[in-house]
């Protein structure tokens, strides 16, 4: 049994992928080829967005949102301590202070009620993270961003696909970014990532900050770098859209049995009424969550911690002197969840031993 198993996925479309990739080598447009373009147009479609700039990863895309919105040093971003390491580090990379505000413990997303105690004169954009697959509170966001003139950032690595009320991820604040990360519910063969926006001057922005600061060839506008897509990781993500929302109900269907067999012995993931769920990750959180990892694991059941260690612990964050109980609940999910096996072809036989051996072993902890 695999945590997240990514051969099914491409023996089922393995004819389309292989059919795109030909057709990529054929024309020898590696980099920036018809393939880039289409896929722009068509994730912008798909989370109702008027611009998408597809880009190298999930970390470079947070980090041109950043620079496109010119924060840094002096300036602070509020964002959530609990998270992949990427969210804040970027914050800190381009010289900004990441402000922490602690999540809410049934969505693992940020407590929006906290946000507004944390703005100070130096704030200069909201960053949520729509963590494991699931949006937090974007109307409640934005109605306080508007308040305080401030642009909000959707870290949307794990959400693409999701939606909220109808209004999809990557397609509800003034910029989203998104990864193509392999494990990611919409994975590449390698790195990828995107940027959403409806502003077209950030769209501009974004496309010189991909490029060398350039929009044509020898005149350098501003300090960009290299953070392109591959034509070849553009074409295997066209062939993967064709099959994504079958996908998000497959992972749904699967959330569902893990929740309706757990919910007795563990705390499983909660979704808030009118989003739409992509599971990227299916969070349990129990008190004994190392033994338990530790026992799954003798019985050939792959977990893992997302995550263990918050960002307000990590030794490169020391700088901001906070210390492990400043953010209590962020704190206790990183010592409680534990990340079951997803991806839309666990089979029925594995979805059964993995409940089975969790009801047997959380009653023996
Ligand atoms: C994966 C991830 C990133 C970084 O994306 P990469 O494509 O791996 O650079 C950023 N934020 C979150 C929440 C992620 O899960």
């Amino acid at each position: 049994m695999q945590f997240i198993d990514l051969q099914s996925q491409y023996h089922r479309i393995s004819a389309s992928i292989k059919s795109r990739i030909e057709k990529v080598l054929n024309h020898g447009q590696y980099i920036m080829g018809p393939e880039v373009k289409e896929l722009e147009a068509t994730l912008a479609t798909y989370v109702g967005s008027k611009y998408c700039v597809s880009t190298g990863s999930g970390t470079v895309s947070l980090e041109m949102a950043l620079r496109a919105l010119g924060i840094g040093p002096g300036d602070e971003v509020i964002t959530v301590p609990y998270s992949f390491f990427a969210t804040a580090e970027v914050i800190a990379i381009v010289g900004a202070k990441p402000v922490f505000v602690d999540i809410r413990p049934e969505t693992f997303c940020i407590d929006e009620d906290r946000i507004e105690a944390a703005i100070t004169p130096r704030t200069r954009a909201i960053m949520p993270v729509s963590l494991y697959g699931q949006m937090p509170d974007m109307k409640k966001i934005d109605q306080i961003a508007a308040r305080h003139q401030l642009p909000v950032i959707e870290d949307a690595a794990q959400s693409f696909g999701a939606r909220q009320n109808g209004v999809h991820s990557c397609g509800a604040s003034t910029i989203a970014s998104t990864s193509f990360y392999p494990a990611k519910p919409l994975g590449g063969y390698g790195e990828g990532g995107a940027l959403f926006t409806n502003d077209e001057e950030l769209y501009q922005k974004f496309l010189m900050l991909r490029n060398h600061g350039s929009m044509k060839r020898d005149e350098h506008i501003l300090l960009g770098m290299n953070a392109r897509l591959d034509s070849l990781q553009a074409a295997i993500l066209l062939a993967k859209m064709e099959i994504f929302e079958d996908e998000i109900l497959r992972r749904n269907r699967i959330a569902d049995f893990y929740t309706r067999h757990l919910s007795a012995i563990c705390t499983p993931p909660a979704t808030t009424p009118g989003n739409v769920h992509v599971y990227a990750q299916y969070s349990i959180k129990h008190p004994k969550r190392d033994q338990l990892q530790s026992l799954l694991a003798q019985e050939g059941i792959p977990t893992v911690t997302h995550y263990s260690r918050c960002m307000h612990e990590q030794p490169a964050l020391a700088m901001l002197g906070h210390k492990a109980e400043d953010f209590p609940t962020a704190f206790t999910c990183s010592r409680q969840v534990l990340c079951l096996p997803m991806s839309p072809y666990l089979s029925e036989a594995d979805q059964e031993k993995i409940v089975h051996s969790i009801q047997r072993l959380a009653k023996s902890l």
